[in-house]
């Protein structure tokens, strides 16, 4: 790496959504949707643009069958299917019809009509603020501007061809799906975006394809990216223009250490997880989406040990239906097999609306309508997620768990719903194994003071982490403001978490952690000193998490938990915590 501007970097912070560090030359990408010049038309003319409208439709049609075959054959069928909701877009008859309309009584040409009326569309769904709804402006934007291209005779390009470099990095407002899809991989390096989240397609396809991103940059500084050197770090969510040489001699030493670690990773992937001295931890994979499977799969995970179901379930109304969920669910069974996977009931309400409450909010969302609390009040639809699960239970290993449990009484009131679906099941002669293990999110203290009480009804526990610090500190985990006090190492925590962890124990039950702090490297001593069963981390962090483990002694971890009885302070544990991996495993933490 050289630098070749003598310019002031400047440092942008934003999401790491995808790590690895990228740097190159900068491309910088319009947005996908660009207003087309105001033109009015004869009536006579309408005919024609109507026709014209077809025309586009159609090229779009075939270009987005190509890009999926393209998909399909290059990467994964996962990564294809995607492009099934952006062919839906291209036919829904209500956009279409306003546009026929609009051309027809403004008498504007046919790009302009169909400009307005998916910009408007495209406006009410950003100001949603369920995340993944939000996302789904991009799909939309996505369609629309390759329809706009084709009626102006121009193909979509994104690509190859745009990117003359040997290393590029994208910078773009928004990157679509389709866009993140047919960048040329052997030139793009990597991409930042000034919006987006971790949920949407971009960052998930970033991820599987192991391109660094980052993302919710909120301003790229565009004017000054004329010297065009960038620099993307995607552990950090950092993207710097215009890097000085000392920071560039900084993330070259990065880079030759994480070639190192990768390389010796490898080595990881067909390993057991085992600790030093030989005792055996479950370690699977979080997922979203069953785009994941793949690198799931690739990393030896055993199983999904949390799938989140709420975003699958919120993508579209009609998969609120028993048939759609069963497929879903058994795709994940069967691709999981030995291991299996616990499907968690849907988790809405907090960050992620209900539809309901979209029109109707509340107060405080994270202390309200969330997870079982709303199951247990539709109870005729969570029956019907129930049965899908149950469904699937029938060709895979599966197991159920409940988010959100606060006390005895909802866990209770949760099985008697799965009792039932059952029944309703062995009354329609449909099959499900009879003994599927049901758990219980632990990520309410309430919970935790109650744990011996719910362990009697459960197979297993898995704690929510993200949650759990939420509600002991009463510290909001989205909100920017208080980010220093949320704190996973606070010494309350490790006390929730401990009690937990010998709740399940003292009942015979096993218990897990899916929440980030399970593959934060700084506390894989802790769930090794308290004897956690299972770790579920997201599929990038599998190995480092294996290794780390591996490196470990569980006579040290134990000790090491002793120690921080005494300990009242975040400060305090995280020190102790630090060195203690420091020592253990220095080349895996930076
Ligand atoms: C958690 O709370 O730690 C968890 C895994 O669930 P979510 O992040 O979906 O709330
Ligand atoms: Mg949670």
């Amino acid at each position: 790496m050289t630098a070749n501007a003598p310019k002031a970097e400047i440092r942008l912070e934003g999401i790491g959504v995808s790590p690895g560090i990228a740097w190159g030359t900068a491309e910088i990408l319009g947005k996908a949707l660009e207003e087309p010049e105001q033109t009015s038309i004869l009536r006579s003319e309408v005919d024609a643009e109507k026709a014209r409208l077809s025309l586009a439709l159609v090229a779009t049609r075939d270009q987005i069958v190509d890009l999926q075959r393209q998909i399909a054959s290059d990467e994964s069928e996962d990564h294809a299917s995607i492009f099934d909701a952006h062919l839906l877009l291209l036919e829904d008859s209500a956009v279409l019809n306003e546009v026929l309309r609009i051309c027809e009584t403004e008498l504007v040409a046919i790009e302009c009509a169909y400009y307005s009326v998916v910009k408007r569309y495209i406006d009410s769904l950003r100001k949603i603020s369920d995340p993944y709804l939000r996302e789904r402006a991009v799909d939309i934007e996505d369609v629309a501007g390759r329809v706009l291209k084709n009626l102006e005779g121009t193909e979509p390009s994104v690509g190859s061809e745009t990117h003359e470099a040997d290393t590029t990095v994208i910078l773009a407002h928004d990157l679509t799906p389709s866009d993140t899809a047919s960048l040329d991989r052997s030139k793009v390096k990597g991409f930042a975006t000034e919006v987006g989240s971790a949920t949407s397609h971009t960052a998930i396809m970033a991820r599987s394809l192991s391109i660094p991103a980052v993302v919710a940059l909120h301003q790229i500084p565009f004017e000054s990216l004329s010297a065009g050197n960038v620099l993307i770090d995607g552990y950090n969510g950092v993207v710097i223009i215009d890097p000085s040489p000392d920071t560039l001699v900084e993330y070259e030493a990065l880079v030759e250490r994480e070639k190192g670690i990768l390389s010796d990773l490898e080595s990881f992937k067909d390993k057991p997880t085992l600790t030093s001295d030989g005792n055996k931890i479950t370690l699977s994979a979080n997922i979203e989406f069953i785009d994941e499977l793949g690198a799931v799969a690739e990393k030896n995970a055993e199983g999904v040990g949390l799938y989140r179901t709420e975003f699958f379930y919120l993508s579209e109304e009609t998969l609120r239906n028993e048939a759609n969920q069963a497929e879903n669910y058994r795709t994940v069974a069967e691709a999981t097999s030995p291991h299996g996977v616990i499907i968690r009931t849907l988790d809405i309400g907090g960050d992620k609306l209900y539809p309901e409450l979209r029109s109707n909010p509340e107060p405080n969302p994270f202390l309200g309508w969330r997870g079982i609390r709303l199951s247990l009040d539709r109870a005729d639809e969570f029956r019907i997620q129930l049965r899908g699960i149950l469904r699937a239970s029938a060709h895979g290993k599966v197991r159920v768990m409940f988010p959100f449990i606060c006390s005895l009484e909802e866990i209770q009131a949760a099985k008697e719903q799965m009792e039932i679906s059952k029944q309703e099941l062995r009354d329609a002669g449909v099959a499900f194994d009879e003994e599927i293990e049901i758990g219980a999110m632990i990520e309410i203290p309430s919970a935790v003071l109650v744990a011996d009480h719910i362990a009697k009804e459960v197979d297993f526990f898995s704690i929510g982490t993200n949650d759990l610090i939420q509600y002991t500190t009463a510290v909001d985990r989205i909100n920017d403001r208080v980010a220093d006090l949320y704190q996973p190492m606070h010494p309350a925590v490790i006390s929730m978490i401990r009690e937990t962890v010998e709740a399940a124990h003292r009942n015979n039950i096993w218990c897990g952690v899916c929440g980030e702090a399970a593959s934060d490297l700084t506390m894989t001593p802790v769930w090794v000193g308290l004897g956690v069963d299972e770790l579920s981390v997201g599929s990038a962090q599998l190995l480092k998490t294996r290794k780390a483990i591996s490196l470990l002694s569980t006579e040290e971890c134990t000790a090491l938990m002793e120690t921080l009885r005494t300990a009242g302070t975040e400060d305090t544990v995280k020190g102790l915590c630090r060195e203690f991996a420091e020592t253990a495993y220095p080349e895996l933490l930076y």
